[in-house]
């Protein structure tokens, strides 16, 4: 006589052929038969803790505002590493690779810390600081869809006492480029971004090469002041037709979005001239001229520059590698500003 057992596991059905012909044989499949119960037991068991360990580990963001609440959360959230990414709000897709990075680099124990702080001191114009767009619950969705553990949004009284004397001044690379045309806007950057910093203490830090000059400054300041933190670039995201995403883009007039493609369009044609031979002084004349035939668009910058040092290139320079060829161009009102960094001649 043959009996058969099937035993459904969750995953797997298991025959169990047991033959009345042997009784050792049907007293092991007895035991065959517990064992695999018991499998079953267990194998529920881990999946109810898989289950468990899912919904702990499922990343309720913490928002904080003031620092004593920021202190505190980092207090309870001790877990190493520690990333910062620091921004100024109005998040966007370049943000949100910078978060998404952040989160990686953390990985799923560590901690990832995000600041929304419009910062007033890296403004040089009121009126440049009085637009800017302002988009906090967006900002505070993004930051928690990223897997941002600790959200940092402090106003201005909150971040700086009012007799405030102690600043932070980088004095070579901050005095070119974007520097050159808005004086005291890097010193804002590298006292904003050192109180960031103490405050939260991060191993590693993450910035974007939108921003190219901040970080050459930032790494400077990290190196010059033995801040202890890892600094990480993103490269820069952009819109389909080529434009750096930025929160300054919703600004742009109608007809000017659809002209300020031709930024990077421009830089990337110079770029590629410059490799197959041409000298600085070309390839920079080839973008001003490129760009400052279309109407209401005003060249502040075109620069082929060293990567580190940012020293400028002179025009006559031929098949210098690397390099980076940056630009700060007004659209109206509108400044935007782009790079692309040239490796080598292919
Ligand atoms: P902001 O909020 O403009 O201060 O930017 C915060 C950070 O996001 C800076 O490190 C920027 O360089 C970075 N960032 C802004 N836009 C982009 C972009 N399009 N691609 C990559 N990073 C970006």
């Amino acid at each position: 006589m043959e009996r058969s057992a099937f035993v459904y596991t969750g995953k797997y059905t298991v025959d169990v052929r047991l033959s009345a012909q042997n009784r050792r044989v049907n007293r092991w499949g007895c035991f065959l038969l517990l064992d695999l119960f018991l499998l079953l037991l267990i194998r529920r068991g881990v999946s109810c803790l898989a289950l468990a360990r899912d919904v702990c580990y499922t990343r309720a963001m913490r928002t904080v505002t003031t620092k004593r609440e920021l202190r505190a959360a980092l207090a309870k959230n001790a877990a190493l590493p520690r990333v910062l990414v620091p921004t100024m709000g109005a998040l966007h897709a370049g943000h949100a690779s910078l978060l998404r990075q952040a989160r990686e680099l953390a990985g799923a124990q560590g901690c990832v810390v995000a600041s929304v702080f419009l910062n007033p001191t890296q403004f040089n114009q009121a009126e440049d600081l009085a637009s800017y767009p302002r988009t906090p619950q967006q900002d505070a969705d993004l930051c928690e869809a990223c897997g941002v553990d600790i959200l940092f949004m402090p106003d201005a009284q909150q971040m700086y006492c009012d007799d405030q004397t102690v600043s932070v001044h980088e004095s070579a690379l901050s005095s070119v480029l974007c520097g050159a045309s808005r004086p005291g806007h890097f010193d804002g950057v590298c006292l904003v971004v050192s109180k960031l910093f103490n405050l939260v203490q991060p191993t590693d830090a993450i910035f974007g090469e939108k921003d190219y000059q901040q970080l050459a400054i930032l790494r400077r300041m990290v190196r010059d002041l033995d801040f202890s933190v890892a600094l990480h670039a993103v490269p820069i995201v952009r819109e389909k037709d080529g434009l750096a995403v930025s929160s300054r883009n919703v600004r742009l007039s109608a007809e000017h979005r659809l002209l300020a493609p031709q930024l990077y369009a421009a830089l990337r044609n110079a770029a590629e001239s410059y490799k197959g031979g041409s000298s600085v002084g070309t390839a920079c004349v080839s973008v001003m001229q490129q760009l400052e035939k279309l109407p209401g668009v005003k060249v502040d910058y075109v620069q082929m520059v060293d990567p580190v040092t940012l020293r400028s290139l002179s025009s006559g320079e031929i098949g210098v590698f690397p390099t980076l060829l940056a630009a700060a161009v007004f659209f109206g009102d509108v400044r935007l500003i782009d790079n692309v960094q040239i490796m080598s001649h292919s």
